[in-house]
């Protein structure tokens, strides 16, 4: 039912054109053009300005054609550095970058899968629901473009966010919430040969501090991790401030506030010590959120799924998404799972018979047994 060769070609072409965080003008002004020409009504709203980026969401609208309430689909459309310059090219079963930059499949596959998806819809005269195509900006920095959108503007209540690994058919349905901690340790600066026992280092005091905590994988649901840590300064000078990068997530927010005080507790501690200070400042990013499994998103996911000959299975994630901002919104969201590997890294690559599935994915959620395969 998909023109396979079509959905290979436009995903190539998304990859190829430049769009990382806040940078995603091209890629918006293309994927504007090429939803208006499936007629589409595309609008862009003003998140551009708000967060310093080149480009806004895209909200695009498709009437319906048939029965049924509105549906959301949704993907972002920055990807992770290094994303400028991507040569995507078919090596084998798989389409993969040069090695210099990631493929960003991560999360031009989900868009050219709608894209290929509306496409098939019109060709063949699918009766569908009205469709609304939210496309996003820099969802890679924390979700900050979803986090502007005006989702009151939105009129659907049953979401697809396409824009996670694993093969397609496993259903998202749980994801963390995630707290990042920034903390500034200042010691006291002297010199290193003459007198350092007047100094206080603010290296000791951070180092200490992450000696004190559990870290990385810290349960089944809890994981955290200090992203860096920033002094510089000649040797001959005790170092007297420190800066800190952390993050903890968990899918309970109970454990997520206890991994948080543990970390900050020990960064106090050490500087309580050491007889310098800290600053700390804790920011929550996103909230978690838990969708039953029988909630519709998750249903009408699982029936397509089944109806393309895929398993289906619903999974918790240890990462964020726009669905965790849509879900505290309270539009019922899942997230889908696009068939991509080894994303965020430069070895990024996705199987040409995942991509193939996650279109006929779109194309079956959307007609819901109005068509079959
Ligand atoms: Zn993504």
């Amino acid at each position: 039912m998909i023109d396979r060769d079509r959905l290979y070609a436009i995903f190539m072409e998304l990859c190829a054109i430049d769009s990382e965080p806040t940078r995603e003008r091209l890629l918006a002004d293309r994927l504007r053009e090429i939803l208006t020409e499936l007629g589409c009504t595309v609008t862009e709203d003003d998140t551009g300005e708000k967060i310093g980026g080149t480009a806004g969401n895209l909200i695009a609208r498709l009437e319906g054609t048939g029965p049924g309430e509105p549906l959301l689909l949704s993907c972002h459309m920055d990807r992770v550095v290094p994303g400028i310059g991507v040569k995507p090219r078919i090596e084998g079963e798989f389409i993969i970058s040069d090695g210099t930059t990631v493929l960003g499949a991560d999360d031009a596959a989900g868009l050219a899968a709608i894209l290929e998806g509306v496409m098939v819809l019109r060709e063949r005269n699918i009766p569908h629901p009205p469709l609304e195509i939210v496309l996003t900006v820099a969802e890679e920095l924390a979700l900050l473009g979803s986090g502007h959108l005006d989702t009151g503007r939105l009129t659907s209540r049953c979401a697809f966010f396409l824009d996670a690994g694993g093969p397609v058919g496993e259903i998202v349905v749980q994801a963390p919430e995630q707290a990042k901690i920034n903390a500034v340790f200042h010691g006291k600066s002297a010199h290193a040969g003459f007198n350092p026992e007047h100094g206080i280092s603010a290296i000791q005091i951070a180092a200490a501090a992450v000696g004190r905590m559990k870290l990385l994988r810290i349960d089944a649901e809890t994981t955290a991790n200090i992203g860096s840590i920033m002094a510089t300064g000649p040797t001959n000078i005790v170092v007297e401030r420190c800066e800190m990068q952390a993050e903890a997530r968990s899918l309970d927010p109970v454990k997520l506030r206890a991994q948080v005080a543990a970390m900050t507790d020990a960064m106090e501690g050490a500087a309580r010590e050491y007889g310098g200070s800290v600053d700390i400042s804790v920011v929550s990013c996103y909230q978690a959120y838990k969708l039953a499994e029988d909630a519709a998103p998750a249903q009408r996911a699982a029936r397509a799924a089944l109806g393309i000959g895929v398993p289906v299975r619903f999974k918790a994630t240890g990462g964020g998404s726009d669905a965790n901002i849509f879900n505290r919104r309270g539009i019922p969201s899942v997230v889908l799972s696009c068939g991509y590997e080894k994303v965020h890294t430069t070895a990024e690559r996705i199987a040409l018979k995942q991509l193939a599935l996650l279109a006929q994915w779109v194309v079956a959620i959307v007609a819901d047994g109005a068509v079959s395969g």
